[in-house]
C-alpha cells in the first residue's frame, strides 16, 4: 500500500475513504491511460457482480426485462433525442475509420452530399441508455394491453468529465447504471412510480444503507428545457401524488429537472452523514415523442388524459395511436458511486454474501495428504468440483465465489492472523485429523451479524478480543451453510 494510503488510514479519527480501501482490499484500481474509468480487479469484480446478480433477481419480481444495447450509435440519433443540443459538451464523439478514407468509400460526386455521408460516420459515446430504448419500444406494435413494459440495461455508459474533477469510484468518465425505462400508460403513472420507490425501499435495506430522504426536482430555469408548460405540470403533478402515496418526507427542489421532464432523486446519508444523491426516478413526456412513439388504444382521447382505466366500458370511439409516457429510473445509480459508498459504509466488514474474500481453506501443514483434502475441500465449497450435469446436491444452489486456498508450509497462527487482516467471511482450517475424518474446523467470526455486533458493544472494552471457537463440520454442511447466507443475503 501506499505510504500516502497508509497514512490516511492510520488515523483513526478520520472517515474510511473508498479509494484508500480499495487498495487495501484489492478491488480496483486506475490506469494514466483511461483517466476516470476505473478497473476492477478480481475482488471488485466481485462485489459488482454480487449487486448486479441481486438485481437481476429483483427484476423478475418488478417486472422489468434485461436487455442488450450498442455503445455507440450515430450523431443523428443523438440529434434525434435532443442529446446534441443538450447534452453535447458532456459526450465523447467516436470517428468512424471510413472517414478518413471517405474518398474511396463515399461515392458520391456532390460536396455537400460527401458531407452528409462523412458526417454520419460520426458517433457519440453513449451517456445515457434511453434512446436506445425507445428503438427497442419502436421496433414493435404495442397494444394497450401490453403496457407497461420495463426494460433494463447494465450497459457502461461514458460522460466527458473534466479531468481535474476525476477521482475514485465516485468521479469517473466511464460507469454502469442500473438502468430501466418504463413505457407506460398516462393512467398506470402513479402505480409505477410507487413501485419504482418501493424497490428502492427494498434494495437499501437489504444493503443495509439509510436513512435517505425524497427530493422533488422541478423544470429547469436556466432555458434548456424541451416540451410545453401544460407538459411539465401534469408530469411534476404525477409526482407529487406518488410521492404524496409513498408516506415519506419529501421536499422540493426548484429548477433542477431534467431538460426532458421532472424527477425524483434520493439522496442518502452515509454514516459520516455525508448526502449522496443515488436512485432516480425521472417522468418524461418529451423522449416518446421524439421518437414518435405510440400503441394502440380503443379510446385515444380518454387514454391520452389517463381515464381510460383497467375494466372500463369499451368505447364506441375507433382505436388509435397514443404516445407512452417514458420513466427513467436507477435503484443504485451508478454501481460504482453505490461501491463506493458500500466500501466505505462497510470499512471492512462486508456481508458475508458481497464479501470479496469469503471463504479461505488454510492448511496446518504442507504435507501432500493435507494439501490434497485442502483442495478437495476448495472444490466442494466454490462449487468447481460439482458435476454440473448432475442435478440435485448442494452444489446445484448458488455457488460461492470467493474460495481460496493457502498451502504455504508457514506457521498456522501466521496465516490465521493474515486471513483475518484480509477479512476473509469464513477461515476452513485443514490438519492431518480432517483428513482421516473428512471433517474441516471452520471459524466463522468474520461473517457480521446483528447479535454479534450487539455482544460486541457490551463486552468489556479490556483490549483483547475474545477468543472464537472453531466448529467441525462436513465440507457439504458448510457449503450449506454458507449458501444459505448467501441466498438471504447475510
Ligand atoms: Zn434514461
Amino acid at each position: 500500500m501506499p505510504g500516502a494510503a497508509l497514512a490516511r488510514l492510520a488515523g483513526a479519527a478520520s472517515a474510511p475513504d473508498h479509494r484508500d480501501l480499495g487498495v487495501q482490499q484489492e478491488l480496483f484500481t486506475t490506469s494514466i491511460y483511461s483517466p476516470g474509468s476505473p478497473i476492477f480487479l478480481p475482488n471488485g469484480a466481485r462485489i459488482f457482480n454480487r449487486l448486479v446478480d441481486f438485481l437481476r433477481k429483483q427484476y423478475v419480481r418488478y417486472g422489468f426485462q434485461e436487455v442488450i444495447t450498442p455503445t455507440i450509435y450515430k450523431k443523428s440519433l443523438w440529434a434525434k433525442s435532443g442529446h446534441l443540443d443538450n447534452y453535447a459538451d458532456d459526450m465523447f464523439t467516436v470517428m468512424s475509420a471510413s472517414l478518413a478514407t471517405g474518398e474511396q468509400r463515399v461515392d458520391k460526386s456532390d460536396k455537400a452530399e460527401k458531407d452528409e455521408a462523412a458526417h454520419d460516420h460520426e458517433y457519440g459515446l453513449k451517456p445515457m441508455n434511453c434512446p436506445g430504448h425507445c428503438l427497442i419500444f419502436a421496433s414493435q406494435r404495442h397494444s394497450y394491453r401490453d403496457l407497461p413494459i420495463r426494460y433494463a440495461d447494465f450497459s457502461p455508459l461514458h460522460r466527458d468529465e473534466i479531468s481535474g474533477a476525476l477521482s475514485g469510484l465516485t468521479r469517473v468518465r466511464r460507469f454502469h447504471q442500473d438502468d430501466g425505462h418504463i413505457f407506460c400508460r398516462p393512467s398506470q403513472v402513479e402505480d409505477e412510480i410507487r413501485s419504482t420507490l418501493d424497490f428502492v425501499r427494498f434494495t437499501y435495506s437489504v444493503l443495509g444503507l439509510g436513512p435517505y430522504r425524497l427530493v422533488l426536482s422541478t423544470r429547469p430555469t436556466d432555458g434548456h428545457l424541451i416540451g410545453s408548460d401544460a407538459d411539465w405540470d401534469a408530469a411534476e403533478d404525477a409526482l407529487r401524488r406518488a410521492l404524496d402515496h409513498s408516506g415519506q418526507a419529501w421536499t422540493v427542489n426548484p429548477g433542477d429537472g431534467a431538460f426532458y421532464g421532472p424527477k425524483i432523486d434520493i439522496i442518502l446519508q452515509d454514516s459520516d452523514g455525508k448526502e449522496h444523491q443515488t436512485a432516480t426516478v425521472q417522468l418524461d413526456f418529451q423522449l416518446p415523442r421524439r421518437f414518435e412513439l405510440s400503441y394502440q388504444a380503443p379510446s385515444p382521447e380518454l387514454e391520452r388524459q389517463g381515464a381510460l382505466v383497467e375494466g372500463a366500458e369499451p368505447s364506441k370511439e375507433e382505436a388509435g395511436p397514443v404516445t407512452p409516457v417514458m420513466i427513467h429510473r436507477a435503484v443504485l445509480g451508478s454501481v460504482e458511486r453505490l461501491m463506493a459508498l458500500l466500501i466505505e459504509h462497510y470499512n471492512g466488514k462486508w456481508p458475508f454474501w458481497l464479501n470479496p474474500r469469503q471463504v479461505v481453506v488454510l492448511t496446518v501443514n504442507d504435507s501432500d495428504a493435507v494439501v490434497e483434502f485442502a483442495k478437495e475441500v476448495q472444490g466442494t465449497l466454490s462449487g468447481a468440483s460439482a458435476d454440473p450435469l448432475q442435478s440435485g446436491g448442494a452444489s446445484s444452489g448458488s455457488l460461492l465465489a470467493a474460495v481460496d486456498l493457502d498451502t504455504s508450509p508457514r506457521t498456522l497462527p501466521l496465516k490465521v492472523r493474515e486471513a483475518k487482516s484480509k477479512g476473509y467471511g469464513a477461515i476452513v482450517v485443514i490438519g492431518p485429523k480432517d483428513v482421516a475424518k473428512g471433517t474441516v474446523a471452520v471459524d466463522l467470526s468474520g461473517i457480521p451479524s446483528k447479535e454479534k455486533a450487539d455482544a460486541e458493544a457490551e463486552a468489556p472494552k479490556d483490549g483483547k478480543k475474545s477468543k472464537t471457537k472453531a466448529v467441525e463440520m462436513k465440507p457439504d454442511a458448510l457449503l450449506q451453510l454458507l449458501q444459505d447466507k448467501v441466498n438471504t443475503y447475510q
